[in-house]
């Protein structure tokens, strides 16, 4: 008896469940898809990312960073690094969430004006 396929919010959501699950379990819910591949990609290997300086395939995990000046620290970033410890990366979903809460809470600190100020200028 096959499992029913869970849902995902976030393909990083996917990512973790897919790491602790066989898919072999789930194969009745899932829908056939054709692929058409180009030619160079003979392996999911050749669709990893890679480190721009050794170009080792970049492994990923789960990091805390700090934002705003320290103010908040988010947590479960994910980011890509090599093992060769030739950089760190975050995914682009995490950068791009990283850039958001920073510019909310610049927002925030900015001082609120009065609307006379504001009718007075
Ligand atoms: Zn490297």
């Amino acid at each position: 008896m096959s499992k029913k396929l869970p849902m995902f919010q976030t393909r990083e959501e996917a990512a973790e469940y897919w790491a602790t699950h066989d898919t072999a379990e789930y194969w009745d819910d899932m829908e056939d898809v054709d692929l058409k591949v180009h030619p160079r990609i003979k392996s999911p290997r050749d669709l990893s990312r890679r480190c721009p300086v050794c170009d080792d395939v970049l492994l990923f995990r789960y990091a805390e960073r700090d934002a705003a000046g320290g103010r908040v620290t988010l947590h479960r970033l994910m980011e890509f690094y090599c093992r060769q410890g030739h950089g760190v990366w975050l995914a682009p979903e995490a950068a791009k969430e990283l850039r958001a809460i920073e510019a909310v809470l610049d927002l925030r600190s900015v001082e609120p004006v009065l609307v006379e100020e504001l009718v007075a200028a």
